[in-house]
C-alpha cells in the first residue's frame, strides 16, 4: 500500500514542487478528443502521436497491473520566462536554458521510487519522463495538480504552466488519492490565443502543430511554412503572456538554474560559436537535440507568420 502523505513528503524532500496521486484508469473522453484531433491532422509532422493511442489514455495498458500514478512537477521559471525585449531575434524557450529536464527528472524519480520501495518493498512500477505514450498532463489533472489551459498545457495554480512533469506508474494501490482538479481557471482570458505569433492556438482549445513555432524549431519540421518571430529553439509566447505565469515564482530547484543566458546572445554570438564552444556552453541542455547548425538556420527566418485562421476545431496536444 502506498501512503499518500508519505509520498508527498518524500517528493518534496527530493525537490519536486508538486506531487499528486491518481488511480490508474482509462480516460475514454480524452481518448476520443485526441483521436478526433489526430483525425483532423493537427499533429502534422508528429507522426509518433498516431501510435499507441490506447496505451496513452490507459496506464494499465502501459504497465501490467498499474494501480497508482504518482505525478510530480517542478517549476522551472527563470529570467527569460517573462519574455524577451522587442527586437530580440535569437530567442530560446526558457526550459531549454537549463540542463535537459529529462535527465534531471529521471534522477529525481529514481530517488522517489527507491524511497517508496524502502517503505513498501512490494511496490513495482516504472518511471516516465516523456519516454512513453502517456497522457501525462491529463494524469496531472486527475491528480489535482492543475487544469489544461487554452494553449493545451497543464497550468498549475502555484507555478503556472512553467512546469515539467515526471510520473511513476506503480502496481500498488494508495491509501488515499488526490481529488481531480475541477474545471478551468482560464476564465475569460484569451491571452495565449491572442499572443501566439503563428496563430497556432486554436479558438476552442489546443494547438495546430503545423503552425507551432516550437514544433518547427524543436521537432521534425512540419511542411507548412511559418514565420518564427525570432525564436531559434522552442517558443514561450503562449506562456509568457499567461497571468498564472506572470505571478508564478522563479524556480526553487537549483537543478533548473540556467546554464547560459540567451538574453546576452545575439546572432553574431550564435554565428561566432564553433561546435566545441556550443558543446561547452549548451552541452547539457535540450539544444543539443537540434544541434548548432539547425539552431543557426532559424536565425533571420521571416517574422511575418500569419495569425489568421478560420477553423475553430478543438483538440488536445
Ligand atoms: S509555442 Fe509559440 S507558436 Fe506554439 S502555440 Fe505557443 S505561442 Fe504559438
Ligand atoms: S493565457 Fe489565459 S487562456 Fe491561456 S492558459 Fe493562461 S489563463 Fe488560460
Amino acid at each position: 500500500m502506498i501512503d499518500l502523505s508519505y509520498t508527498k513528503r518524500l517528493a518534496a524532500g527530493i525537490g519536486f514542487d508538486l506531487c499528486g496521486l491518481a488511480p490508474c484508469r482509462h480516460l475514454p473522453d480524452a481518448e476520443a478528443r485526441f483521436r478526433e484531433w489526430i483525425g483532423k491532422g493537427y499533429h502534422s509532422s508528429l507522426e509518433y502521436l498516431e501510435r499507441n493511442t490506447e496505451k496513452r489514455f490507459d496506464p494499465c495498458k502501459l504497465v501490467d497491473g498499474a494501480r497508482t500514478a504518482v505525478i510530480c512537477a517542478v517549476g522551472y521559471k527563470n529570467r527569460v520566462s517573462d519574455g524577451y525585449p522587442d527586437g530580440h531575434r535569437t530567442k530560446v524557450a526558457s526550459y531549454a536554458c537549463a540542463e535537459d529536464y529529462h535527465a534531471v527528472m529521471r534522477r529525481m524519480l529514481r530517488q522517489l521510487f527507491e524511497g517508496l520501495r524502502e517503505a513498501s518493498p512490494e511496490v513495482r512500477g516504472r518511471a516516465f519522463v516523456d519516454t512513453a505514450p502517456l497522457a501525462e498532463k491529463l494524469l496531472a489533472v486527475e491528480a489535482g495538480l492543475g487544469w489544461i489551459g487554452r494553449q493545451s498545457l497543464l497550468v498549475t495554480p502555484q507555478f503556472g504552466s512553467y512546469v515539467v512533469l515526471g510520473e511513476l506508474i506503480l502496481t500498488e494501490e494508495a491509501d488515499r488519492y488526490d481529488k481531480p482538479f475541477e474545471g478551468s481557471r482560464c476564465g475569460e482570458c484569451r491571452a495565449c490565443v491572442e499572443n501566439c505569433p503563428a496563430g497556432a492556438v486554436m479558438p476552442g482549445r489546443g494547438i495546430d502543430t503545423a503552425r507551432c513555432i516550437s514544433c518547427h524549431t524543436v521537432e521534425r519540421k512540419p511542411d507548412t511554412e511559418i514565420g518564427l518571430d525570432g525564436w531559434i529553439f522552442g517558443c514561450d509566447a503562449c506562456q509568457s503572456c499567461c497571468p498564472w505565469n506572470r505571478r508564478a515564482p522563479q524556480h526553487r530547484n537549483r537543478a533548473f538554474d540556467p546554464v547560459f543566458d540567451p538574453l546576452t546572445m545575439d546572432a553574431a554570438a550564435w554565428y561566432g560559436m564553433d561546435e566545441a564552444q556550443f558543446d561547452e556552453r549548451c552541452g547539457r541542455t535540450p539544444l543539443t537535440r537540434s544541434g548548432l547548425e539547425r539552431i543557426r538556420s532559424h536565425i533571420g527566418a521571416p517574422c511575418n507568420g500569419s495569425g489568421d485562421r478560420e477553423d475553430s476545431g478543438e483538440k488536445s496536444r
